[in-house]
């Protein structure tokens, strides 16, 4: 039976790494109906944090790496927090000391700081002298008696201890630039590699399925092991994520959390199926996994032994790719949220009721669609369709140098002022035909719209009468409307601009840019 777990530090927000671990982790355990862990690692009293522990369980929520055992849902074999379990160790440090497989070392920090210091200004590499390795165990007794502080020293008779790792292969470490290692600190507190070594044990995983950061501190755990008499589990190292100057990803390389990516708009099934393709690649060139699909084709023996770089801007294509791919349904769902966190939003240019009209609505959210990387960026392609840079304070009112070249064309007044006219032709047909409720003489408006077969009706009219024709006409109208020289099909943001907006954004244009 498969155990594995992921085995998070508590001490910030969790990174695309240790992400990208618990899901190999988490493809392992399922395809073997296995048993996924979490274990939170918060020994470090000084780091670690309940919000962090919170938000890291959020975020293995929300990439639906669902955990059987953890310290929210328990277990057979918890508690699943470190500092909860810090009993449970102390009866096998006696057993080590009882039967001389530890020792108690008496040696002050102080002291061997000064041992340290020594051997590095000779340029020599440090070794512990096992000064106290031989003590008797009458001066033992006394000194501890005598409320001595003491750590404990695992004995490590062995030169070399043999790693057997599934992606590395057998790695041998030679011990002694380790030997005699401290496993309990003079204030009690048990080091790393001793409680990682026994919770594996004692949670009975069956491959420890980890960052190779941690692989040199393997030979050290496997000494633990073979000290308890405890069987060694099988390890898989798996290689670290490197920014694209190949050092190791940091903030420094910009968002490297899943809580980044979560609030920038990446989609849970992106991230994972990006993810799990950073040194791990199926035999064949096809990209696109879904969690499922991963579960039948992840390989642990073909993860790589070589780092993988974080490209920012495949997870980008990757995630447009599955925004276009979504049920409309859901992708209305999901991208309300990012609407009104967008600054049209906040600064008014979308309302609720731009929101409750949902047919229009919806059509605009499906024509942005296609340009979306993020859901974030949703933000900067409905402008369009809700204001016009310059008409509406707060926005950048400079014409793109292209945008004003289109206006200095010789055709261009004609051109807007003979479409303007043609749509005020159209509204007041519009208005004519009842949209005023002069039943009850309240000021009911409701806005009129052109369709694409109409715009094009008009533009017709606007050829003939100007002479522009291409791009003097129909760039002239894209400028006049909407500010900009690019952006969303005419047909489309023409249909989805009431008549109204269309003629107070043309009056603007006339008045001030031509
Ligand atoms: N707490 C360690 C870390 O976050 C994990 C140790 C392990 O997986 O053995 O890097």
């Amino acid at each position: 039976m498969v155990r594995v777990r992921i085995a998070p530090s508590p001490t910030g927000s969790l990174h695309v790494g240790n992400a990208r671990t618990a899901l190999f982790n988490y493809l392992f355990a399922r395809q073997n109906q296995g048993t996924f862990i979490i274990r939170m690692e918060d020994t470090d009293a000084a780091r670690s944090s309940r919000e962090s522990e919170t938000s890291m369980l959020e975020d293995f929520q929300w990439m639906k790496m669902d955990s059987d055992e953890g310290p929210l849902q328990g277990g057979n074999f918890g508690p699943y927090r470190q500092t909860e379990r810090l009993g449970l160790y102390s009866k096998y440090t006696q057993m080590l000391l009882n039967n001389n497989k530890a020792y108690p070392c008496f040696c002050s920090a102080e002291h061997l700081q000064e041992q340290r210091e020594q051997k590095r200004s000779n340029n020599q590499p440090y070794r512990y002298d096992r000064a106290c390795a031989n003590l008797d165990a009458d001066t033992v007794a006394k000194r501890i008696k005598q409320g001595e502080p003491y750590a404990v020293r695992l004995r490590t008779p062995q030169e070399h201890v043999v790693v057997h790792d599934i992606i590395r292969g057998d790695i041998q470490f030679e011990t002694d630039s380790f030997r005699d290692f401290i496993i309990v600190r003079p204030d009690g507190m048990p080091v790393y590699n001793y409680v990682v070594a026994m919770d594996d044990h004692l949670m009975e995983i069956t491959h420890v399925i980890r960052g190779d950061d941690h692989i040199s501190n393997t030979p050290k755990q496997v000494l633990v092991y073979d000290a308890l008499g405890f069987t060694v589990p099988k390890f898989a190292h798996i290689p670290m994520i490197l920014g694209k100057d190949h050092a190791k990803l940091s903030k420094r390389h910009g968002d490297t959390t899943v809580a980044n990516f979560k609030e920038k708009g990446f989609l849970q099934e992106a991230l994972i199926n990006y993810l799990a393709l950073l040194s791990w690649s199926p035999k064949t060139e096809r990209e696109f996994f879904t969690m499922d699909e991963l579960i039948q084709e992840f390989q642990l023996e073909s993860v790589s032994k070589s780092a993988a770089v974080f490209d920012v801007d495949k997870l980008k294509w990757m995630n447009g790719n599955y925004i276009r791919q979504m049920e409309p349904n859901e992708y209305y769902k999901r991208i309300l949220d990012f609407v009104r966190a967008s600054e049209l939003f906040t600064n008014g240019h979308i309302t609720e009721s731009d929101i409750a009209n949902e047919e229009r609505f919806t059509k605009i959210l499906l024509t942005v669609r296609d340009n979306l990387e993020t859901l974030m960026d949703v933000g900067q392609y409905l402008q369009p369709f809700f204001t016009m840079p310059g008409l509406t304070k707060g926005i950048n009112a400079e014409l793109s140098p292209e945008a004003k070249e289109i206006l200095e064309l010789p055709t261009s007044k004609d051109v807007l002022e003979g479409f303007l006219s043609e749509l005020k032709k159209v509204e007041n047909e519009g208005n004519s035909d009842g949209n005023h409720d002069t039943d009850t003489y309240t000021d009911t408006y409701i806005d009129t719209y052109i369709d694409a077969q109409t715009y094009k009706g008009l533009t017709k009219i606007v050829q003939k009468n100007s002479g522009a024709k291409g791009k003097a006409l129909f760039m002239t109208i894209r400028v006049g409307i909407s500010g900009e020289h690019k952006g969303p099909d005419m047909a489309e943001l023409v249909s989805l601009l009431s008549v109204a907006e269309m003629i107070s954004r043309l009056d603007y244009t006339i008045a001030n840019r031509l």
